[in-house]
């Protein structure tokens, strides 16, 4: 990406640090993470408004904890209907049956619940945060400025303005204004997918906290996708590659006799269809833009990474490309870091987004088939279902924590020990316990594990997640099961006290302690999390004194076994720049 040489112009200049152009998921969702932190920002759009149609339909279960821990999950429950699995036909018969029940997650389903309800809910929480959307406000050209970019918008009536700012992020869209003004490109598609998306009211027998797909071979493939929605309203996509067209095979009827027809040819069970709404045909191909950050520009979302409508994971992307910008945006516009930080934003967020889609588990799917399939339709499965990997892909999902992490990122590191030491009298059956519970722990990169049942001093049982909702840097001081309870304690406080000196507020300590210890009357004046049943420790490797820390947006950046504050400064220096260090 490149900015065109600077035009002269007369509108007035207004300045800011970030420009954020787009007020979709993408956009507001990057705009509260900012407003949050008190950065100076901007968020302007060419809408009037946000969303008046849900569009995309369903929030994953990660994205439903980024939404906690930005506090815009509250009303949301009420606000969509909970989808625990999906179930799939073949030729009318019920084949394959996934669900997300064995998810180690606080929100083991997806909520159904529109994009308009989302994008309120965003707009809500930026309205409490003390910002708004600048609604009419089109972007027209940017030209380089110094360290930053010039903007120049138009208004609903062509009035024309300038903004300045250091950072300008296309949250723009499919369509990126950003990304066409500055020759961004999409990488080729190989093969683009035709969807037909529309919204039914539908009844039949299928409960509504599934999602159901059919599958039929009958006159060429076609597959039929139906996700519920609040007020019993249906999406349902419709599938018909073009590469797969013959002479009397039609593109799909965007009617309701067409998509009844649809219905039957798939052999979906009885139902019927009305009210149809919202019929829309995508033609898109799973595509990336090359580059996400040149210089002071940045896209997220629609406008860096476009993706079928079938998985719904679109406006999942967004959000969480949002969520990893926010935090790294927020240190850079208050100067307390280089742009390394926001380059490992485009190569976190382009390593999940190129991930490609899973065909590992073809095997698992052929061989969880409850009926033999045979043809063409057993070929096409797999390929079918890895949309919907989320849902279906067991290997994906233990081994990605749920979400794809960030192991390969060069923000992230750990340090472990040996499994034994060299010398000096120690248990050596409980150092190999703590270095076996270590190994087999969560990595730097993963998701950081929620965890139930912990206390915060007298108060009652609470989650690790709601404790950390909200917070930057946290480290988690693990005292370890295994050890001496005063010789762990002494290098846990020594190390806290340290961080607390050197970062401040930006990394805030916290000692972990488990069952059989003191509760209270710790020499440490920072937090303490009790874990009466050891269910934190031993969701976090931690049977041995260990550290580890969790990025603001909620993965592992660094753990180390011992803990070592050298070992942890050395990593905290490739985060903040030197300024942010409150004294050596
Ligand atoms: C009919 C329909 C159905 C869909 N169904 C699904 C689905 O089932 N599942 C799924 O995952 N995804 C679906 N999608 C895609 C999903 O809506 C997107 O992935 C999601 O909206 C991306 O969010 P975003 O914030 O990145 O971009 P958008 O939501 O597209 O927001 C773009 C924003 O940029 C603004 N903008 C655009 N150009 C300019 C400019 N020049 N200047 C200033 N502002 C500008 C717009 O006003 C808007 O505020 C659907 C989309 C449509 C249209």
């Amino acid at each position: 990406m490149e900015i065109a040489a600077a035009t002269e112009g007369s509108a007035p200049v207004a300045k800011t640090g970030a420009l954020i152009v787009g007020a979709g998921p993408t956009g507001l969702t990057l705009a509260c993470e900012l407003a949050r932190r008190g950065a100076p920002f901007r968020i302007v759009a060419a809408a009037g408004g946000p969303s008046t149609t849900a569009k995309a339909g369903q929030l994953h279960s990660r994205t439903l904890e980024v939404l906690e821990d930005m506090g815009a999950l509250e009303g949301a429950e009420e606000l969509g209907v909970r989808v625990y699995g999906m179930t799939v036909y073949a030729e009318g018969r019920r084949v394959l049956h996934s669900g997300h029940d064995d998810l180690d997650a606080p929100y083991p389903y997806e909520l159904a619940c529109g994009q308009d309800r989302i994008e309120r809910l965003l707009l809500d929480l930026l309205s409490r945060l003390g910002s708004r959307v600048e609604w009419h406000s089109r972007l027209e050209t940017i030209a380089p400025d110094g360290g930053g970019a010039l903007a120049t918008l138009a208004g609903a009536h062509g009035a024309s303005r300038r903004i300045r700012a250091r950072w300008v992020i296309g949250c723009d869209g499919a369509r990126s204004t950003v990304r066409e003004l500055t020759g961004g490109r999409l990488e080729r598609a190989a093969c683009p997918e035709e969807w037909l998306v529309g919204e039914v009211r539908l009844d039949w027998q299928q409960p509504p906290d599934e999602q159901y797909a059919f599958l039929s071979e009958e006159g060429g493939f076609a597959a039929l996708t139906c996700q519920p929605l609040p007020q019993e309203r249906w999406r349902l996509t419709a599938s018909l590659p073009p590469a797969h067209r013959t002479p009397g095979h039609r593109e799909p009827d965007p009617s309701l006799a067409g998509l009844r027809e649809l219905f039957e040819r798939t052999g979906a069970t009885a139902g019927r269809l009305s009210d149809l709404s919202g019929v829309t045909i995508h033609r898109v191909a799973r595509r990336t833009v090359e580059r996400r950050v040149a210089g002071p520009l940045i896209l997220a979302g629609d406008a860096a990474h476009l993706t079928s409508p079938l998985g719904g994971v679109g406006m999942n992307n967004g959000i969480q490309d949002a969520h990893n910008l926010g935090w790294k945006l927020a240190l850079a516009l208050e100067g307390v870091a280089g742009p390394e930080l926001i380059d490992s934003y485009a190569a976190e967020r382009q390593a999940i987004v190129r991930r490609p889609l899973s065909t590992s588990n073809r095997s698992h799917v052929l061989r969880s088939l409850r009926r033999p399939l045979a043809g063409e339709l057993r070929g096409r499965l797999p390929g079918f279902l890895a949309h919907f990997d989320h849902i279906t892909d067991r290997s994906y999902r233990d081994q990605a924590q749920i979400s794809s992490g960030y192991r390969d990122s060069p923000i992230v590191g750990e340090e472990a020990g040996a499994p034994l030491p060299r010398a000096g009298p120690s248990d050596h059956g409980s150092q190999l316990a703590a270095w076996t519970s270590f190994a087999r722990g969560p990595r730097a990169g993963d998701r950081a594990p929620d965890s139930p049942e912990i206390r915060e001093g007298d108060g009652g049982p609470r989650r690790l997640f709601e404790v950390l909702a909200g917070s930057e840097h946290a480290l988690l001081m693990f005292l370890g099961c295994e050890q001496p309870h005063a010789q762990t304690l002494a290098t846990a406080t020594a190390i806290a006290r340290r961080v607390g000196d050197g970062y401040g507020s930006r990394v805030t300590a916290h000692l972990v302690v488990p069952a059989g210890r003191p509760v209270a009357g710790y020499d440490w004046p920072g937090p303490v999390i009790l874990d009466p049943t050891e269910a934190l420790h031993n969701r976090y490797g931690a049977r041995g004194e260990c550290l580890v820390l969790i990025r603001p947006d909620g993965y592992i950046g660094f753990r180390a076994q011992p803990p070592s504050f050298q070992a942890l400064s050395r990593h905290l220096s490739g985060i903040f720049a030197p300024m942010a260090i409150v004294s050596s």
